[in-house]
């Protein structure tokens, strides 16, 4: 069985293609029974406005996903959940639009550090600036920060800093990864297993196998996400997400309703 894939955004956001409708037919074609969407959502003072939708958009997308789960209803669940950006600093606007509307689930992502977008390709240049091994630690202490948060069901893309290739794994990392991992467990959040790694220059899943061993021991759940930004993208590589869960002993992916967990077998 194909897993839900909880991860795809839509044209709101200014840097995805296709209507909401496409991403539902492709997923159909791909053989996906269960699919969620995750727009980006705003942040506050309009930070970043350019790569995410407004907040006056906000209450649309809710009505919009809501029409298309009504219209695909028995042929396709949909789900309506968001993407949101993790910033200690935004934690009252956060818990606010989170609660504001009845989200099936909300991810949490890390995409900044400080005011840098450390995966935004036009800000490439802030890595000639820094020393990796600090970009990391920086990186996994924040997406600990959200794990511990509580606000999110679903850490995405829980380790997105590995993005364009930069790579680190000293022992200072593996602590830093290691608290993250203790801080996934102590909240009940899910990491998500996205392939979306295998399309960047990476090209490898996130969060890495060793990562997805180690949680998978540690009991913390798991869900998928092609972290689609175009109809192809749909479910893209579940397979080999379900392959490399399986061989880390995982034995189910969750989806949501409601910000209730739903678990899918995946043996
Ligand atoms: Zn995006
Ligand atoms: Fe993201
Ligand atoms: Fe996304
Ligand atoms: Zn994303």
């Amino acid at each position: 069985m194909a897993l839900p894939d909880l991860h795809m955004h839509t044209p709101r956001c200014n840097h995805a293609t296709g209507a909401p409708r496409d991403y539902a037919e492709a997923a159909l074609a791909a053989g996906l029974k269960e699919i969620g969407f995750s727009e980006h959502a705003p942040m506050p003072n309009g930070f970043d406005q350019a790569w995410r939708m407004s907040e006056g958009e906000v209450g649309d997308y809710f009505a919009e996903i809501r029409a298309l789960a009504a219209e695909y209803r028995g042929r396709l669940v949909i789900r309506t959940g968001i993407e949101c950006d993790f910033r200690p600093q935004d934690l009252g606007y956060l818990e606010e639009l989170t609660r504001a509307y009845d989200w099936d689930y909300v991810l949490g992502s890390v995409h900044f550090i400080g005011e840098w977008g450390f995966d935004n390709p036009d800000e490439l240049a802030g890595w000639d600036a820094r020393d990796v091994e600090e970009v990391y630690l920086a990186y996994y202490d924040l997406v600990a920060q959200a794990a511990a948060s509580g606000l999110f069901d679903v850490l995405a893309h829980p380790d997105l800093v590995k993005k364009f290739g930069h790579r680190c794994d000293t022992a200072r990392v593996r602590e830093a990864e290691a608290r993250m991992l203790q801080a996934a467990a102590r909240a009940g959040v899910a990491l998500e297993i996205s392939s979306a790694g295998l399309r960047k220059p990476v090209g490898e899943v996130y969060p890495a196998p060793r990562l997805i061993t180690q949680a998978a021991k540690m009991g913390i759940p798991f869900a998928f996400g092609s972290d689609a930004h175009a109809p192809a993208d749909v479910g893209h590589a579940w397979q080999t997400c379900r392959r490399l869960l399986q061989q880390a002993g995982v034995r189910e992916v969750r989806s949501f309703a409601q910000r209730k967990p739903i678990a899918h077998p995946i043996a």
